[in-house]
């Protein structure tokens, strides 16, 4: 509990610290891209246009970067709503195949009675799609990749320890055969910037943009690494009150089976 307290108020720190430079970054970046804009239209020269183009990709990456930034530190607002988690994972599945590659097979694992979530739904893809290419980038030979939805009753204790208030719970897993960490690495992994990957490779943003979208949502992750055997990554996520008017998903029994 001390130690999930002491992690949240450093990466507070470090959030508040980054989303202010984030945010001016976002400013200027977003008047770049207007003069390019406008540079590209009264462009004549081929080679010219072919410059813009390039910074235009530049600032881009750049926009992408900071946006990842801004996630982290929660200076970006979502726009949550009631999803269904396996639909939502079920819709993105072809980004997500296509991510991993050949060398990798995906599975998953998506029971009918795992229950709603209030989520941005592309902050929600993005945080898996960033699971899933640490996943992949840890399996260089191959391996295999699980998504695992279900239901969690956290207690008194379980909920202390991830800082969380008690109650019921989504989680959402992303188990990988890969390289695994050790646990002086896991303990760094949501700063922004911390990457073990090649320069050009990693950002060291992907697992900041997860831990902010988790925690914005009201949620917490986990980290289970055992070097040489792999990992496995656990979202959090706080059910939707049951019932459930909105959504009818919730009633294992009385719920028509899916194709
Ligand atoms: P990046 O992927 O750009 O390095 P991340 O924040 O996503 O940034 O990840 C930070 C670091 O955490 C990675 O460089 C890697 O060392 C480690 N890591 C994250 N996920 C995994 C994983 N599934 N298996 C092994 N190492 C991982």
């Amino acid at each position: 509990t001390q130690l999930a307290l002491f992690q949240a108020q450093k990466m507070e720190a470090v959030g508040q610290l980054t989303g202010g430079v984030a945010h001016d970054f976002n400013n200027l970046l977003t008047i770049i891209v207007n003069n390019l804009d406008l540079l590209t239209r009264n462009a004549r020269d081929p080679r010219d246009v072919k410059l813009i183009e390039s910074a235009q990709r530049a600032a881009e990456r750049g926009a992408k970067l900071t946006q990842q930034l801004l996630a982290f530190s929660r200076r970006q607002p979502l726009q949550p709503d009631a999803h269904n988690p396996n639909t939502l994972i079920e819709g993105f599945e072809s980004v997500l195949r296509r991510a991993c590659g050949e060398m990798i097979r995906l599975q998953l694992s998506l029971p009918q009675r795992t229950r709603w979530v209030s989520v941005d739904a592309p902050q929600f893809e993005s945080a898996l799609l960033n699971l899933i290419v640490n996943a992949r980038d840890a399996m260089p030979k191959g391996g295999s990749i699980k998504i695992m939805t279900g239901n969690a009753t956290l207690g008194e204790q379980e909920a202390a320890a991830s800082n969380l208030p008690p109650g019921q719970y989504v989680s959402i897993a992303v188990q990988d055969t890969g390289t695994g960490m050790t646990p002086d690495i896991v303990e760094r992994v949501f700063e922004p910037f911390f990457t073990t990957k090649e320069i050009g490779k990693g950002t060291g943003l992907g697992l900041s943009q997860v831990y902010g979208f988790v925690t914005q949502s009201g949620g917490a992750i986990k980290i289970d690494s055992t070097p040489g055997q792999g990992t496995k990554v656990i979202m959090l996520l706080p059910a939707q009150e049951s019932g459930d008017e909105a959504s009818g998903e919730d009633d294992e029994t009385e719920r028509p089976a899916r194709d």
